[in-house]
């Protein structure tokens, strides 16, 4: 029997042009806005063969029919864009500020009903809020408060309650997680962050199983025109070509630095959960294979000392976005559209894949000052 590539292999290899003499290794940057009629592509707001390399790749990762998208919010507006008029979405709290953002919009529109905010890992708050609901979105780990769904019983209980389920998996990738396998109708991502990997484009990514709403997802994308740049599109296949290396090192510097932070004494607490002491590490451990590269710290004595050590850090860059291979740092709150359950002094690690003592030397340098 053949045996099935593992997620690193398809990473490598995948979206890549035939073995045929002359054909170059990767697919080139393909510039168009039309093509010459007679053919399907027709127009380049419909398709590019840029993009179509790229969804190849990332579908087979998670094992759907992907299409990208202009940034991750395009990709979850248009996972968004089959809830009815008038609907209702129940999303968790403390979540990506942008997604959450933009639920408020439509809501203020009369676009959604009702958003129902939820703590996603209360399996028995998300359960009840569920009835007559439409879609259900998770995001597991949360950006920022690392909260962890039971993923399998959240997407059973939506499923006995008829509701769609979205998984915004932008924190975990394939490689960590893979929401399809799990039972979700549709996963989004950032391909900003990991996916992309050198904070220099961006691009979202929607991917499902179910045809018809692969279908919609792109009638969406050509209807909108939140389309990706070419070379956009190229720059995150070759980021994609070592996601799992990327990720390994993240994950391995995340789990050493989150054990060295715990306990620290200009420290509250360390969300992290690889952390044996983070309430999500049990589901965690069950559900992921590795616990990501985002760390999370609520530095004692609130703002003001969030600001001083964010201000003091020499290799870390205060930046916010995340999943680079530089590691960067923020503290959260200063974004006026930030979740007020987020806590003032929270800082959001986003650890990349430099030698994991330099990054300690810097970061307990700036916690002692
Ligand atoms: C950054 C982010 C997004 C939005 O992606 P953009 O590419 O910035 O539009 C969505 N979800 C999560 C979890 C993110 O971190």
């Amino acid at each position: 029997m053949k045996r099935i590539p593992s997620p690193a292999t398809i990473a490598v290899s995948a979206g890549r042009p035939p073995h045929e003499p002359d054909e170059p290794l990767n697919v080139p940057m393909s510039f168009a806005s039309t093509y010459v009629q007679g053919g399907g592509a027709v127009y380049g707001r419909f398709t590019n063969p840029t993009w179509e390399a790229l969804e190849d790749a990332v579908g087979q990762l998670e094992g759907g029919i992907a299409v990208a998208y202009g940034s991750g919010l395009a990709a979850v507006s248009a996972a968004l864009d089959p809830v009815p008029v008038g609907g209702t979405v129940v999303a968790p709290l403390g979540s990506y500020s942008g997604t959450l953002a933009m639920l408020r919009t439509m809501q203020a529109r009369g676009r959604v009903g009702e958003v129902r905010l939820v703590d996603p890992a209360d399996t028995a708050a998300v359960t009840a809020a569920l009835p007559g609901a439409d879609l259900l979105w998770i995001e597991s780990p949360t950006n920022p408060l690392l909260a962890v769904a039971d993923l399998p019983a959240v997407v059973a209980a939506a499923r006995a309650a008829g509701v769609t389920t979205v998984a915004d998996a932008t924190f975990t990738t394939p490689l960590v997680l893979r929401p399809l396998d799990i039972g979700f109708d549709v996963v989004v991502h950032s391909g900003t962050k990991y996916f992309s990997g050198h904070s220099d484009a961006l691009l979202g990514v929607l991917v499902s199983r179910d045809e018809a709403r692969v279908d919609a997802a792109r009638a969406v994308r050509t209807t909108y025109g939140a389309v990706p740049g070419t070379a956009e599109a190229w720059l995150v296949l070759r980021g994609l070509r070592t996601l799992h290396l990327r990720v390994e090192r993240g994950q391995a510097n995340a789990a050493e630095l989150a054990v060295r932070l715990e306990g620290h004494p200009a420290l509250d607490r360390v969300r992290y959960p690889g952390l044996a002491s983070d309430p999500g590490h049990k589901r965690a451990a069950e559900q992921m294979q590795g616990f990501g590269s985002i760390v999370c710290i609520d530095v004692r004595g609130g703002a003001a000392a969030a600001e001083r050590l964010v201000a003091a850090c020499e290799l870390w860059t205060p930046a916010t976005s995340l999943g680079g291979v530089e590691s960067t740092l923020e503290r959260r709150r200063r974004h006026s559209g930030e979740s007020l359950d987020v806590p003032e002094g929270l800082v959001r690690l986003s650890v990349g894949v430099e030698d994991v003592e330099d990054l300690w030397a810097d970061l307990s340098a700036a916690l002692e000052a």
